[in-house]
């Protein structure tokens, strides 16, 4: 299933090319409505002629008992006709739901670091949560009002008009038809209401994420009383645009009653008019009102069909916007990539799409494979967003070239280049598993023994053991109960189980103190020998024994060279080393 052909698709195509591809459930569900409408006539029919045959004295014990057996089986005939085609439209609304998450969740795998940082996680839950279940519910609770209510409607029309009176049938559903303008009326402002209304849950939603993410934070900075009133004031936010919601629905019964009212009333002095003429009987009489009711109750339901378009038009948007979002990063190359030979950056210059100027200018760099290559420099210089280039997480710059094996970045396939990269990031993510599942995340069919190398290397094994259930110990969500380093070196771990051509670590091993991280880096050394690392830094140890270094200050290599040629040249890497040194021998003093 596609939700959208092309741009201008609106929903009705949509569903309308969804139910195309389903006739069967949909001309089945169609013919057993009919079916139903069709059988919802007899029970009253039945109930006229036996108050006329009452009235006439012309009642049997025999006619009395063929009325009620007929009368059961129509009802139990009803039921389970109902039953069917209810079944079928919903289990296929569940079934477009599944599909319509499946291809939204793809879509969310697909796109990049541009479009997250354009839409709120809140607002993504909304959109895979209640936006999908208000299409589904559009597209089988939609049609079933459509399909019952209209045939419903006709076939009640119809047997008025046949069997009591055209006239008493056309003066008493007047009121009906301008009920159903009035709500309709009414609904058209629904659609604003409501997405106003969708709109103040989805910023909850993502309130509600940030406080579970930052309740630690919070309590630490003794801002809980804060954060509950702003939080209060969305919930506030959510309960007006409820009630701005509730305020027309809560108008449209009373509308309902004043239109249904009158059309009784027209109805029966009409009818009343009827029988003192003798073209009407008691039984007609009371069987016309039984009708109208039913009538009314159609008129209601196809009402109600204007407000699940409005809902579903709006979930709509929000949905299609997600899947027509661009990242603004190029289509994926199609030339296939096996290996790194070298990666070359040649006068490249780089600006985030919402940056005013260049965050990395001017980069020369040429990285061999199999060397280890260090970058260091102060916050902010521009490190992370250097190596993001290789990650394509944004689209590439024009200024400049970045090429790999002597070809531009991004004419190769992605996911090629996805698989011969381990990116070890700042922000660690775990998933809430086990410690096993975290790092086997990083290879497929990881066996137990790549996981308790790749534990060795990254120097965790002691902690392993200390684990009540070792490699089966539950981490928290997002690894809430255990250490940072600890954290940090399990995302070494996962980045190591895939032994990538090329591994990056980004300032990954920050939390873990220097003795540790000189071991993680001798191991990944001994393992990494004729493949190729890059180390973002902080502390100039863990780049001793690169074969190139480069310092990055406000976006340029203000500093190349070999560890010991950058102490020569007496800059920002001597500098920064005489500092670091002084703080170890002041550590190791106290
Ligand atoms: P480093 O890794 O050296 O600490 P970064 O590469 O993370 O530095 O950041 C360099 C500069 O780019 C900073 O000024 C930062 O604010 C900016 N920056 C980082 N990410 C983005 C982004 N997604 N959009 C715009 N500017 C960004």
């Amino acid at each position: 299933m596609k939700i959208l052909e092309n741009e201008e698709s609106f929903m009705l195509t949509i569903f309308w090319s969804y139910i195309k591809k389903h006739p069967y459930i949909y001309s089945l569900a169609t013919v057993f409505a009919l079916l139903s409408s069709g059988l919802a006539i007899v029970p009253n029919y039945l109930i006229q002629r036996f108050i006329d045959a009452m009235v006439n004295e012309t009642l049997t014990n025999q006619n009395l008992g063929t009325y009620l057996a007929l009368f059961l089986v129509s009802i139990v005939l009803i039921y389970l006709v109902d039953i069917t085609w209810v079944v079928l439209l919903f289990s296929q609304s569940y079934r477009y739901q599944n599909t319509l998450r499946k291809q939204l969740y793809q879509r969310l795998l697909q796109l990049r670091t541009p479009f997250y940082e354009r839409f709120r996680s809140g607002d993504l839950m909304t959109r895979m949560t209640s936006d999908i279940e208000f299409l589904g519910d559009t597209i089988g609770y939609g049609f079933m009002l459509i399909v019952s209510n209209v045939t419903w409607a006709l076939s009640i029309f119809t047997i008025m008009v046949v069997t009591i009176s055209w006239q008493a049938t056309v003066i008493s559903t007047l009121p009906l038809v301008l009920f159903a303008w009035a709500v309709f009326k009414l609904w058209q402002k629904v659609d604003v209401l409501y997405e106003a209304n969708r709109d103040a849950v989805a910023t909850l939603s993502n309130e509600v994420l940030e406080v579970v993410d930052g309740v630690r934070v919070m309590r630490a900075y003794g801002k809980k009383e804060l954060e509950q009133t702003r939080f209060q004031k969305r919930t506030s936010e959510v309960l007006e645009k409820a009630n701005h919601l509730v305020l027309y629905n809560g108008a449209v019964g009373p509308i309902a009653k004043l239109f249904t009212g009158l059309s009784m009333a027209l109805g029966l002095m009409y009818s009343g008019y009827l029988i003192s003429q003798g073209q009407m009987t008691i039984g007609q009489l009371i069987s016309f009102q039984i009708y109208l009711g039913m009538l009314s109750g159609s008129i209601w339901g196809l009402s109600d069909i204007v407000l699940v378009y409005q809902q579903g038009n709006v979930s709509f948007r929000k949905v299609e916007e997600i899947l027509t979002a661009d990242d603004l990063v190029e289509k994926n190359g199609h030339q296939p990539l096996t290996g790194i030979e070298n990666i070359t950056f040649s006068d490249y210059s780089f600006q985030y799409p919402t940056s005013d100027t260049p965050t990395i200018q001017k980069i020369n760099l040429d990285i061999q494979q199999g060397e280890t290559l260090g970058i260091v420099g102060p916050t902010g210089s521009g490190k992370t967003t250097l190596i993001r280039q290789l990650l394509r997480q944004y689209p590439a710059s024009s200024t400049g070239n970045l090429q790999i094996n002597q070809q531009e970045i991004q004419h190769y396939a992605i996911s090629d280049l996805e698989k011969l990269i381990g990116y070890v990031p700042q922000e660690h993510v775990l998933f809430s598993k086990n410690v096993a599942y975290n790092i086997g995340f990083g290879k497929h069919h990881a066996t137990d023994e790549d996981i308790l190398d790749v534990v060795a290397s990254a120097d965790f094994t002691k902690d392993v053991a200390r684990m009540p259930e070792g490699l089966e110990t539950l981490i928290g969500e997002k690894g809430v109960s255990i250490s940072g380093g600890q954290k940090q070196r399990i995302s070494i771990a996962r980045g190591l189980i895939r032994q990538p051509e090329l591994l990056i670590l980004d300032d990954s091993l920050s939390a873990v103190d220097a003795k540790t991280e000189q071991a993680i880096i001798e191991n990944i050394q001994a393992i990494r020998k004729n493949k190729t690392t890059i180390i973002i830094t902080h502390r100039l140890s863990a780049v001793a024994n690169a074969q190139k270094v480069i310092v990055m200050d406000q976006g340029a290599i203000t500093e190349y060279g070999t560890p010991d040629a950058l102490l020569r040249q007496k800059g920002w890497y001597y500098q920064q080393h005489l500092k670091q040194q002084l703080e170890d021998n002041q550590h190791e003093n106290i």
